[in-house]
């Protein structure tokens, strides 16, 4: 920013506001407009395409600036937060006419990516978390809130691993630190794209509950959290609830990585919710149960009996159908309360929110009367929770009119028999018009001009307009002239003065009135938040539930059945959303079954076959299970899983070599380390983002440690056939595979998981299918026979010795590099520069 010598005043206000929030563009209200200065105009004229100009063009210290219209402020704020900007509002405190020299001006919000209260109706399913960290002696204090519903969470994490985890799961936009946080945290931080924001020093001035936190690193992370939410909203946050403790163990664990390949919320490819687990469950009917459906999916529980209870009323909502369909017909005229009681306490409610709150209100006793209709018990336990909080409904019937104006300044929000002064000053003011309207046919009749007006205006009040070519028709004496226009002269009487201030009175007052009543309805509103509150959580879980209820009714989705120990048995399993997209029911069901001494399915098949469909329906039941719904199959036995580790590639992540093998072995190293004998590991094709041999060795010593160590349930699709062999060796180690068959000379795939190793490898067929040139295709069909008769079958598994694991696991693995290297270097067509391994394993 340019030194200056002397500014004026104004500017001098605007330099001081623009010191205390350098980081935010800084849009200072003049007049009608906001304006921006400086830096923040040159760069906000860009980003909101807006005309530069400048202040004091004509003299040397010119100041860039550019403006926008104040009525359209909101569009600029999001446009600025949607891209990662944070915005600081600067009002004029005053009316500018009232003023005594420098209006007054404040800063009245701060926007901020986290804080920012999107009302778009394809936001109204996503949470909106804003987190706090703070970090003490190796562990991280995190906190999350959802400004809109007052959602408040607390934990502490012990690595930066987890805290990153959680961070990216929690999908937050932006972090509140303080100034003492480790400068090697936050960058990472910001490489996810992540905003993090400084606060300088904690706030005490306000009073928060933190009766449910008993460490205090998670006080103080509330407390940054909380401190800095008043630092930028300036205003009640009554609704913030008291901040509730979570433990991240408490879940079923899956990291980002898992999350995004199974593709829960995203669609790899298209990025969009389409083709996700959330899309498939989602039948929610309101948006707080289309965002607790997703807090669900993110957090799948490991309490056996709060799952059959989630269970037991999904299969109510099942059996009642007719019920079911009242329920949700009510439902749909349920509007979003959570974010309404939001709006209510920070005051920026409005008539029409009133009504939308009365609306749903007014659908609570006919869902209570429905669902007791049902008559089950654990269901009666739910419904009778229910607060209906009539007192709220009728304050709203009785004193909001049902179609109110946006505005709340404008009157016309308050019905009529509410309040008796109101009423009387609107009687004053409708019978005003009418005798205005009275007196305009009278006086064109005494005076016979015909074209005669009464208008308003705001200088002087109610006046008689004349066209000229009347004029000479205007009762002299009568008549006082106050304007001449080019075609009219306008002129006043005293009747219409006296009738005027009547009217205009009336209308003050009544408006200043209804504003009254407006704020004390409001703040009699805001003390039963917590109640309305409790309400949205209820219906919600209910909306969940019913959803779950309809998602596995249509497609024939089985109750789990859990059970300790180490056993699993999917009967004719499914992965349900290959299966929704799949027409004509062409999916082809396959059981999983892991007995007690299994730990590993080593799974084998062509490129193509179904292996990573297999897999990916197996972790994808087990979280369906794991929150509460029914599960694609036709029957379906299982433990309760503490972790799901995945190794899958994306469709699209093949992008290069080195980079995707380290993601690769560092996915392997977190589960290996990690998971216990009740995790779920998913290995795709482990080791194909390396030389043949490399790669083979490596998933072979993997599946040996898992079986040795883990002994958690593992899917382990592979195309190194050699691998089979261990099945006779480990006896965790169950082969299987997905049964593929040739039809004149050409592959079909039937999808079908069969026990045993596959017999044969198809990568060539798969060649064929993709076109490559017949001399390609029966030449490689020759180098195919000779290398099955020379190349080693597979490496006999370690024998168990007392030697530390790791050792003895590294030295197998050099010792077969060392092999793999020799016969690397055996290139049989060295010309196309393709080694025999790749083309004998038809790798993709
Ligand atoms: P692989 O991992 O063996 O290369 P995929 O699991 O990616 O194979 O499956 C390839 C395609 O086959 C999938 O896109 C899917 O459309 C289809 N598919 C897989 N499993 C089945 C099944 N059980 N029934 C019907 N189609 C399936």
């Amino acid at each position: 920013m340019p030194q200056k010598t002397k500014e004026t005043p104004m500017m001098q206000q605007y330099l001081d506001m623009k010191k205390e929030n350098p980081d935010a563009f800084l849009l200072y209200r003049v007049g009608d407009f906001y304006e921006m200065f400086y830096d923040d105009a040159i760069k906000g004229s860009q980003i909101l395409e807006l005309t530069l100009t400048s202040r004091n063009k004509k003299a040397d210290d010119d100041i860039p600036m550019c403006g926008v219209p104040h009525r359209a402020i909101q569009g600029y704020i999001d446009t600025l937060v949607d891209k990662g900007y944070k915005v600081a509002i600067c009002d004029q405190l005053e009316d500018p006419k009232l003023a005594e020299g420098m209006v007054k001006r404040g800063i009245t919000r701060i926007v901020t990516p986290g804080t920012v209260m999107d009302e778009s109706a394809n936001t109204a399913t996503e949470n909106n978390y804003i987190t706090s960290i703070v970090y003490e002696k190796n562990r991280f204090g995190l906190a999350y809130a959802d400004l809109s519903t007052g959602e408040v969470k607390v934990t502490s994490v012990n690595n930066s691993m987890d805290l990153m985890n959680e961070l990216q799961n929690l999908s937050t936009k932006e972090s509140v630190v303080s100034k003492s946080f480790p400068q090697k945290y936050a960058d990472p931080i910001k490489r996810l794209g992540i905003i993090v924001s400084t606060i300088e020093e904690l706030d005490d001035n306000f009073t928060y509950d933190y009766s449910r936190i008993t460490e205090e690193l998670q006080v103080t992370t509330v407390k940054t959290l909380i401190s800095y939410l008043m630092e930028t909203q300036m205003r009640s946050l009554d609704h913030l609830k008291s901040a509730e403790t979570y433990k991240t163990t408490a879940y079923l664990s899956m990291d980002h990585t898992a999350q995004s390949n199974l593709e829960l919320f995203k669609n790899l490819r298209t990025n969009k919710k389409s083709g996700t687990l959330l899309w498939l469950l989602d039948e929610t009917k309101t948006a707080m149960g289309g965002r607790l459906l997703k807090q669900w999916l993110s957090r799948p529980l490991l309490n056996q009996s709060e799952l059959e209870k989630r269970q037991h009323i999904l299969q109510v909502f099942m059996d009642n159908y007719f019920q079911r369909l009242s329920f949700q017909d009510y439902l749909t005229k349920v509007y979003d309360l959570e974010r309404l009681a939001g709006r209510v306490a920070y005051g920026t409610v409005n008539g029409r929110d009133l009504i939308q709150l009365k609306t749903s209100l007014e659908q609570v006793p006919k869902i209570k009367e429905i669902l007791l209709d049902i008559g089950d018990y654990d269901l009666n336990s739910y419904v009778e929770q229910i607060d209906e909080v009539s007192d709220v409904r009728d304050l709203i019937e009785k004193a909001v009119v049902d179609e109110p104006p946006i505005s709340i300044t404008g009157g016309g929000v308050i019905k009529e028999g509410y309040n008796e002064q109101l009423d009387k000053y609107t009687d004053a003011s409708k019978n005003g018009k009418k005798w205005i309207a009275e007196l305009r046919a009278h006086e064109q009749e005494v005076t016979g001009i015909s074209n005669l007006k009464i208008g308003y205006n705001k200088v002087f009040g109610y006046y008689i307009e004349v066209t000229k070519s009347n004029i000479e028709k205007v009762p002299e004496g009568r008549y006082t002239r106050k304007q001449t226009l080019t075609n009219a002269e306008r002129y006043i009487t005293p009747e219409l003065k006296d009738k005027e201030s009547l009217i205009l009175e009336a209308e003050d007052k009544s408006q200043a009135l209804e504003h009254q009543l407006f704020a004390d309805i409001r703040k009699s509103v805001k003390e039963q938040i917590r109640r309305i509150q409790a309400l949205a959580n209820i219906l919600s879980q209910l909306d969940v539930l019913q959803s779950f209820a309809v998602i596995s009714e249509t497609y024939h989705y089985v109750a789990p059945k859990f059970v300790d120990g180490h056993s699993l048995n999917i009967v004719n399993g499914r992965h349900p959303v290959v299966e929704k997209v799949l027409s004509n029911n062409s999916y082809i069901p396959n059981d999983v079954f892991f007995d007690d001494k299994t730990d590993i399915l080593l799974i084998t098949g062509p490129n193509m076959s179904g292996k990573s469909t297999y897999m990916r329906q197996m972790a994808l039941t087990v979280i369906m299970a794991q929150i509460g719904c029914f599960v694609p199959a036709e029957s379906a036995t299982m433990p309760i899983f503490d972790h799901i580790f995945t190794r899958i590639g994306a469709a699209d992540d093949l992008i290069s070599g080195d980079s995707t093998f380290m993601v690769e072995m560092r996915e392997a190293n977190d589960a290996l380390k990690n998971a216990t004998k009740n995790s779920l590991i998913i290995f795709d094709e482990i080791g194909r983002g390396t030389a043949t041999y490399d790669g083979m060795a490596l998933a072979q010593a993997i599946i040996e440690y898992i079986d040795k160590h883990v002994k958690a349930m593992t899917m382990f699709s592979t195309h190194y056939h050699e691998l089979t062999e261990l099945e006779s060796q480990l006896p965790g180690v169950k082969n299987v595979h997905v049964d593929a068959s040739e039809e004149d000379g050409t592959l079909v795939f039937l999808h079908k998981v069969l026990s045993g190793p596959a017999d044969k490898s198809y990568g060539i067929h798969v060649a064929k299918l993709a076109g490559l040139p017949e001399e390609v295709l029966s030449r490689a069909d020759t180098i195919l026979s000779s290398l099955e008769d020379t190349a080693p079958k597979h490496i006999k598994v370690e024998e168990v010795k007392s030697k530390p694991v790791v050792e003895s696991t590294s030295s197998d693995v050099e010792k077969i590099n060392d092999s793999a290297n020799e016969e690397s270097q055996l290139s049989l067509f060295p010309e196309v520069g393709v080694t025999p391994k790749k083309l004998n394993k038809g790798e993709r």
